[in-house]
């Protein structure tokens, strides 16, 4: 018997669990939306750093190369076809005893002619720069001229990502300061003299990140796809396990419940749960100007049926009593225990002449009734006496006292006791 339906406690649950369902939902969302954008730009910002320990080391390796020149005052190769004279400077050329000639090289030329071989081999470029520079090969672009201008104001580096076409580049620049072994080839160009600022110019390195970046964006793209998948299924899960949790737990509060209004042994109504019912169809009855009727039972000699057969077959009786009653009845009465053996019904709707025809009808299911008792199909039988008394609907205007109701059927009971039991009397004044 689900006196409660479980589906009405589940909705109601859901009701209640909703807002924190959707607390829930929200801060997993948060949570996953931050854990996701500090792990994407925490990819970005590792790739980035990646990008400059490299331009750092290309820079690092210039100014190595530079020094080395610098310190030798330029290197000497030997003139031929391809190689010419560098025309900024003043006699670069020698002539050796075994007739060849070579000419100078200084470490601005060396390192505009290792940045051209590293550009043929697709390795990076670079390009040393100033401001005022002699050979206008050096002269700086738009981002060479504004990290020059930086550095001037004490920067001490700096870095960009330059989109060309499909192709996108890291561009690095750092300061190239004076050393003493270039000051005298620039004070003699007249570049430059003795108390001028330290910084001669910068060193640009540029190389190519297309690869790595497209990696990076198929990699964003899937951190964001899994994001969302794994934000999904994790939700999923929670909604779930929340589902499960709420059934399980409105399953509990509907036995609790039915617990609460249910006889344990009969499994019909308690007492406390018959009154809260007779108020609210009393109401319902004054409302609507509706009868309603009541009959109380009680089982006949159930003392002897205890004494002669046990109390557990006297339990079995109560029982078999009691669903038979039940099972006569419309769903919209109320039937409950009463007392130790006696049983109510309340019929909604009902006056007390219909009532005493549902009473007889029930008297005669019982009093046919085997009733068996133990294992070897030994039954027994009983009767019951039956006291009807109802309120019509002016009546229920006049006095609006249930517990009246109930002993108007008491005393119709009595009077069904009193007449020979096994019987049915209904109430009159
Ligand atoms: P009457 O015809 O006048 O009603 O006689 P009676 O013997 O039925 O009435 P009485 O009030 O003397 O006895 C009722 C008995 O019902 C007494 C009690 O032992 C028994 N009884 C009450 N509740 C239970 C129960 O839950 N189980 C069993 N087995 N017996 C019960
Ligand atoms: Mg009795
Ligand atoms: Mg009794």
């Amino acid at each position: 018997m689900n006196i409660i339906k479980k589906e009405q406690i589940f909705q109601t649950a859901k009701r209640v669990w909703r807002p924190f369902i959707l607390q829930i939902s929200i801060s997993i969302l948060i949570f996953s939306l931050i854990f996701f954008v500090i792990l994407f730009f925490r990819n970005k910002q590792l790739i980035e750093t990646e990008h400059i320990v490299r331009a750092r080391s290309y820079y690092e390796h210039i100014i190595v190369t530079r020094s080395w020149v610098s310190n030798y005052g330029g290197v000497y190769i030997e003139k031929t076809e391809s190689v010419k004279s560098n025309p900024y400077l003043h006699d670069p050329d020698i002539k050796s005893t075994n007739g060849k000639t070579y000419t100078l090289r200084n470490p601005s030329l060396v390192t505009i002619e290792l940045s051209e071989y590293a550009k043929i081999n697709n390795f990076f470029s670079y390009h040393m720069t100033s401001l005022n520079p002699v050979n206008p090969q050096n002269k700086p672009d738009e981002f060479e001229k504004k990290a020059l201008d930086i550095f001037e104001r004490g920067q001490k580096e700096i870095w960009i990502k330059e989109k060309k076409g499909n192709q996108i580049y890291f561009r690095y620049m750092a300061p190239i300061f004076r050393e003493n072994s270039c000051l005298n080839c620039h004070v003699e160009q007249k570049q430059i003299n003795k108390t001028d600022s330290n910084i001669r110019g910068g060193i640009s390195v540029k190389f190519d990140i297309s690869d790595i970046e497209n990696t990076l964006k198929l990699h964003s793209q899937l951190i964001i796809f899994l994001g969302f998948l794994s934000t999904s299924i994790f939700l999923g899960i929670v909604y779930c396990f929340v589902i499960k949790l709420m059934k399980a737990f409105s399953e509990s509060q509907r036995q609790i419940q039915e617990m609460a209004i249910t006889d344990e042994l009969t499994k019909l109504y308690n007492r406390r749960y018959f009154y809260s019912k007779l108020n609210e169809e009393f109401e319902k009855a004054q409302r609507y100007k509706r009868d309603i009727s009541c009959i109380m039972i009680d089982i006949d000699f159930f003392k002897k049926v205890n004494d002669q057969y046990g109390h557990d077959t006297g339990d079995n009786v109560l029982r078999a009593v009691s669903n038979c009653i039940k099972s006569t009845c419309r769903s919209i009465d109320i039937v409950a225990r009463y007392g130790g053996e006696e049983i109510i019904i309340l019929l909604p709707e009902t006056d007390k002449f219909k009532a005493a025809l549902v009473a007889e009808k029930i008297r005669k299911l019982i009093e046919n009734k085997e009733i068996a008792y133990d294992k070897e199909d030994k039954t027994v039988k009983v009767t019951i006496s039956l006291g009807v008394a109802d309120f019509v609907s002016d009546d229920i205007v006049k006095h609006l006292d249930p517990n009246q109701f109930i002993k108007n059927a008491d005393s119709a009971l009595y009077h069904a006791k009193n007449s020979g039991r096994n019987r049915v009397e209904i109430f009159s004044t």
